[in-house]
């Protein structure tokens, strides 16, 4: 199973695929990760992280509450 870390600060450089930090070019998005290298719309990628990140919870989580316990992992940050 793959985790990765969740900082809530990154939902727009985070990739929505992979959940690599990849490079935001202008309303763009392009993963880093060259196994993923996922290129999307910036604001539609933030949008999908958002979508399953606990800490929208209310405002975007209408598919039952997906469970992600990655977030508890950012604790070391
Ligand atoms: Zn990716």
């Amino acid at each position: 199973m793959f985790v990765e870390l969740v900082n809530p600060g990154n939902t727009s450089q985070k990739c929505s695929r992979c959940g690599t930090i990849g490079e935001r070019k202008g309303k763009t998005f392009h993963c880093t990760n060259l196994e993923c290298g996922l290129v999307l719309d910036s604001d539609l990628n933030a949008a999908r992280n958002i979508h399953v990140a606990p800490l929208s919870a209310g405002a975007t989580r209408s598919r039952g509450g997906c469970p992600l316990p990655s977030i508890q992992l950012t604790a070391a940050a």
